[in-house]
């Protein structure tokens, strides 16, 4: 019989937000009649803005005409994208990137997944605890993890980020290969400052390991000195890949469009010591293994970066940091502790002392109606945390304050 990849077997069960829904339809059904409302959610309720629906439909009527039909693009993505996001998020912003260090893709997801392909199986890999479970879950299944005891894995280097440090990762006792940051955080909210981020660029140039640098929520930050792009830092260019996103700086999380930063200047090695550009090999995996981004999607990304696109997501985006502003001066009410929601769209919530991330989502649920995410669910850090996020409509986020005002929980 065929044998499956047994690294698949070693992966935990991601029951997360299954675990989350089944204890949602138990008290809705116990309780009918009673509206529960959702701030755990990594989805976003607000529409596309106008200027990229209407290049969408432009997009679609040329996709009718025999003359201006198009067919495979380019799988690294179309000219007129790769140009505006490396003219409008790096050359605008006196950042060295070109437009063929971009390569578009079908979401951040997928390409934070996929990068870790190109790197050795006995590569180290240094993550923040808690973090978006996609960089420890994909290189489980790559086999790189080792095995799970004691609610870790053996190889993998879990970096603690939580209240006594400011959820600012400390560096790695022991060599890492690949690091993975995520700055905004998820699920923490924390953003690295510069000083910080040029400690993880000085430690990868010094250890010759290669940071993938996540900050799909970089639209989100309000504080001004801090960096939105890793190669804002001195030395960056050599030892860093960047991932972005338009889903949660445009709505694009059912449209999908996203783009990796890969510098000419990032190298790695081979068995022999020989230096080979990283360039090279994610264009060689995206010409193999992906045929790009609809055309239309790209020229509705494209129109994100028109003035009347820029305006017009920033003032979603505005709305959104609001609903952060109103969840946090609900908790601080009620005397939690809470986190981000300035830099990032997610609140981080202290439990009160005793209560797990679990019996708080419960806790919530039947005093409030409101819906959230156990920390744990992040990893083991997480553990007395909870996350919230500020993703639904104004609406019902002003209603669930409303109900967390009211919770009897110190
Ligand atoms: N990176 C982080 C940190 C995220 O939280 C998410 C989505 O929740 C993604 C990447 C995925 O983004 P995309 O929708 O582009 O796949």
């Amino acid at each position: 019989m065929t044998q499956l990849n047994a690294s698949y077997l070693q992966l935990q069960g991601s029951y997360l937000f299954a675990d989350i829904a089944k204890r949602v339809r138990a008290y809705k059904a116990a309780h009918p009649g009673q509206e529960v409302i959702s701030l755990g959610i990594g989805d976003v309720s607000q529409p596309l803005v106008p200027a990229v629906v209407e290049a969408l439909q432009k997009a679609a009527a040329e996709m009718s005409d025999v003359k201006t039909f198009r067919g495979y693009g380019p799988e690294q993505g179309y000219d007129f994208l790769r140009e505006a996001i490396a003219t409008h998020d790096y050359q605008a912003r006196n950042l060295d990137i070109s437009a063929d260090e971009i390569f578009v893709s079908d979401g951040a997801k997928s390409d934070v997944a996929n990068f870790q392909e190109l790197f050795a199986q006995q590569s180290v890999v240094a993550l923040q605890d808690p973090v978006y479970p996609v960089y420890l879950d994909t290189n489980v299944m790559a086999g790189r993890s080792g095995k799970f005891s004691g609610g870790r894995f053996e190889k993998i280097i879990y970096l603690p980020c939580t209240q006594e440090n400011n959820f600012c990762a400390p560096l790695p006792k022991t060599h890492a290969d690949i690091i993975y940051l995520c700055s905004p955080n998820n699920p923490t909210g924390a953003a690295l400052n510069k000083a910080q981020l040029q400690t993880w660029v000085d430690y990868a140039r010094e250890q010759k390991s290669i940071i993938l640098f996540d900050s799909a929520y970089e639209a989100y930050i309000t504080d001004s000195d801090l960096p939105h792009s890793i190669y804002e830092i001195p030395g960056a260019r050599e030892v860093a890949v960047e991932f972005r996103s338009f889903s949660k700086t445009a709505g694009f999380t059912g449209t999908r469009c996203a783009y990796t930063v890969v510098p000419k200047s990032v190298n790695v090695c081979d068995p022999q010591g020989g230096s080979h550009a990283l360039h090279a090999l994610w264009l060689r995996r995206q010409t193999t293994k992906f045929n790009g981004v609809p055309y239309i999607v790209q020229r509705g990304a494209e129109a994100v970066y028109s003035p009347q696109g820029q305006a017009q997501i920033k003032q979603v985006i505005a709305l959104y940091q609001q609903n952060a502003q109103v969840i946090l001066r609900a908790l601080q009410a009620v005397g939690l502790q809470a986190f981000g929601g300035v830099n990032a769209p997610y609140i981080w919530l202290k439990t009160p002392s005793k209560i797990s991330s679990w019996e708080f989502f419960d806790l919530l649920l039947n005093q409030a109606q409101v819906v959230g995410t156990p920390g744990v669910g992040f990893g083991q850090c997480g553990e007395g945390y909870f996350r919230l996020t500020a993703f639904n409509t104004p609406q019902l986020t002003a209603q669930a304050a409303q109900r967390l005002g009211a919770l009897k929980v110190l």
